[in-house]
């Protein structure tokens, strides 16, 4: 058997204090989940998580101590940041518990969930899927993962966004609407996770626009920071 084209290499992300690659399975976001985050976007109250996807091929993994580089997309006049603490799925499950979550975690890391938002905004207002506005190309910058064991208490982490050297989002993981081991049993009640599976688990308020040229810099303390640069669209 051989395949009618040669089929793309598994993409992959660094593990921090070791050479083996973290393989990426799915992408799954969830939306909303810090309250001043979900003010700014013109929502209170606490509403049931809720989640969306993006392509595996979306990531753009960006190794310790480098700055990644994502093209700006097409289409868009709004291309926005929203900095957010990356959970790796290690051990698959369906139907987990909140209490039960630790042990299907494989580490932790830094990810940026980039944002086309004048075409999501579109599509709210149409009722139609947002994929257009978040699964497009390069959109899920991600650096290395750090096991969970090594990962510090990242429940309790500071969490940060810099543009060009300038704070833009600045909160605490603690203040997740919806909490790690939360965010997973209602996730794995909807969809069977397996190893390889990322969640982006949302982000904090003072999500905003970057242009080409634009450096940003995010982490969460304890995790390897994550940088890029936005080239200019070609
Ligand atoms: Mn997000």
């Amino acid at each position: 058997m051989s395949f009618v084209f040669e089929p793309k290499p598994q993409a992959s992300v660094a593990v921090v204090g070791t050479q083996d690659r973290f393989p990426i399975r799915r992408i799954y976001c969830v939306g909303r989940n810090y309250v001043e985050h979900a003010k700014e976007m013109g929502f209170t109250g606490r509403e049931a998580p809720f989640f969306f996807l993006k392509p595996s091929d979306a990531a753009v993994p960006v190794e310790a101590g480098q700055t990644g580089s994502v093209e700006y997309p097409s289409l868009t006049h709004d291309l926005q940041h929203e900095i957010e603490l990356v959970v790796a799925i290690g051990t698959g499950g369906r139907r987990i518990k909140a209490a039960d979550t630790q042990k299907h975690i494989f580490g932790y890391g830094v990810g940026l969930d980039m944002t086309r938002r004048d075409l999501q905004g579109e599509m709210k207002k149409q009722g139609r899927p947002w994929c257009i506005g978040k699964a497009f190309e390069q959109s899920a910058p991600i650096g290395p993962i750090t096991p969970a064991a090594q990962a510090g208490d990242v429940a309790n982490a500071e969490i940060f966004l810099q543009v060009n050297g300038n704070d833009r989002q600045r909160s605490n993981v603690s203040k997740l609407i919806w909490n790690i081991g939360e965010i997973i049993e209602h996730l794995s009640a909807a969809w069977d996770l397996q190893p390889g599976d990322l969640i982006y688990s949302g982000t904090p308020e003072g999500v905003a626009a970057v242009v080409a040229g634009d450096t940003l810099t995010g982490g969460v303390a304890g995790l390897t920071p994550l940088s890029i640069k936005i080239a200019a669209a070609s």
